[in-house]
């Protein structure tokens, strides 16, 4: 029986153990911090030996394979010594994907993940494909394999994920752009981050399709010196492209596959440039997979959005108030603003990854009445904005900043969170500080 050890008992980890479980491995789960209870029980349940609190290393050293869940970086002192003793470390998607032969769609990008991923699995359940979404978000991929049975798979991919796999591949990658993000992971070092995301295409051949967005510099310089195996479906906002996506005439085009496919961007349910790009990506990974025209329109059409994107709370006193909670980086911050077609009171701030705000100056000065600070240390913004706009008020919670910014807002006014920052100074995480937002809102 081969030893199978799974580092780090969370969502990836124990998918990971009771696919191995499944397999016939010998599995030990091991966290060197608490499990949370619901991941206890799961694992108690399928009777998968764990440790909390701990790495025995007498324990992990016996492994034949070890699995590293993503939120563990290699630099980790149990992570060394495996590696040193030539132990096979690997990712978790690396482990499922020896299990299944069903077609998967494999979703990266610094921004628009979660969306593309999840329209695209809109639209191929409602064309009734047998298809399964994970990853990087909702279940693991290998919790999905254990469950077995599905023929399609929709996976969010994050660059940590991507970092771990030898042989993984997907038959359609999207790429849905690239710009600085987690650069502590990455030594700071931007094209190791850029190398780390286009591992998404390793193992592709001629068989596969590569969709990505035409119009990032950073894609567009790596293809310049790299070839690719598989097809590749680029997708543009700014030009019109021979082969791929384009924008004509307000109309959301596609020509692939001998095949045009138009769609007015005033049907869109998804509003705004990048959400755009999202439905570019989402259709053609469906026509790929011989979905029928008919069905991606009303996909498109009834997409609901996702949680703390952009999403729309509650329109008071003539202000409209959009919960953007999930905005971590200044590219994301940069889509939200460019689609608000109102003045703007705008909500920023938390703990910032490295983010050079003078990016944002232009669209700042043409749309921001005032900025409300929700962060506890506001000087880069303070620094950078305090010349170009009136109004900046610091606040210390959602409830103080969504009154402080219904103060600030006149009749047809947005009120906008989009953070560009990272929650943990004020919060759990986003979805904490977009719950709290929208709570304040409904109490106004
Ligand atoms: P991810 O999963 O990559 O973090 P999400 O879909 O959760 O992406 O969106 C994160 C943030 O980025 C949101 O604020 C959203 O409005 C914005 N966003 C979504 N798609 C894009 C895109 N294609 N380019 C830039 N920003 C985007």
């Amino acid at each position: 029986m081969k030893r199978l050890v799974v580092l780090g008992g969370g969502e990836s980890g124990v998918g990971t153990a009771i696919l191995g479980k499944q397999k016939s491995y010998d599995v030990f789960v091991s966290d060197s911090q608490k499990i949370a209870d619901k991941y206890k029980k799961v694992l108690l349940h399928h009777e998968i030996d764990f440790e909390e609190n701990q790495h025995t290393e007498n324990k992990i050293f016996t492994a034949d394979v070890v699995i590293k869940s993503p939120g563990i970086p290699d630099k980790v002192l149990i992570v060394k010594k495996l590696i040193e003793r030539g132990i096979s470390v690997v990712s978790e998607i690396e482990f499922a994907a020896q299990f299944t032969n069903a077609t998967i769609v494999g979703i990266t990008g610094s921004n628009g993940k979660t969306t593309t991923t999840m329209l695209t699995n809109h639209i191929l359940k409602k064309a009734g494909l047998n298809v399964a979404m994970g990853g990087n978000i909702g279940k693991s991929f290998a919790q999905l394999v254990a469950e077995n049975g599905f023929e399609n798979y929709v996976l969010e991919l994050s660059s940590f994920q991507l970092d771990g796999i030898e042989k993984f591949n997907s038959h359609i990658a999207i790429l849905t752009n690239i710009t600085p993000d987690h650069l502590d992971r990455y030594e700071n070092d931007f094209n190791k981050y850029i190398a780390s995301k286009f591992r998404i295409i390793k193992n592709q051949t001629a068989n596969d399709y590569f969709i990505y967005d035409a119009d990032n510099e950073t894609i567009n310089n790596w293809l310049q010196t790299n070839k690719p195996k598989a097809t590749l479906v680029p997708f543009s906002i700014e030009k019109e492209l021979e082969f791929g996506a384009y924008i004509k005439d307000n109309t959301l085009t596609t020509n692939i596959q001998k095949e045009i496919f138009t769609m007015p961007l005033t049907s869109l349910s998804l509003k705004g440039k990048h959400n755009t790009k999202n439905a570019m990506a989402a259709t053609m990974a469906a026509q790929l997979l011989k979905v029928r025209k008919q069905f991606i329109k009303e996909s498109l059409e009834d997409f609901e959005g996702v949680e703390h994107r952009l999403e729309f709370v509650a329109k008071i006193k003539e202000v409209d108030y959009i919960n953007d909670s999930k905005a971590t980086n200044i590219n994301s911050v940069y889509y939200a603003l460019e689609c608000m077609n109102k003045t703007t009171v705008w909500i920023v701030g938390g703990v910032d990854k490295g983010n050079d705000y003078s990016e944002l100056l232009a669209l700042v000065r043409e749309k921001v009445r005032a900025i409300v600070c929700l962060g506890i240390d506001n000087e880069k913004i303070i620094n950078t904005f305090g010349d170009f706009v009136d109004t900046i008020v610091e606040t210390a919670g959602a409830e103080e900043a969504v009154k402080v910014a219904q103060k600030l807002s006149e009749k047809g006014d947005v009120v906008l969170l989009s953070p560009a920052c990272a929650s943990f100074d004020l919060f759990e995480n986003y979805e904490d500080r977009g719950n709290q937002f929208k709570n304040a809102v409904k109490n106004l």
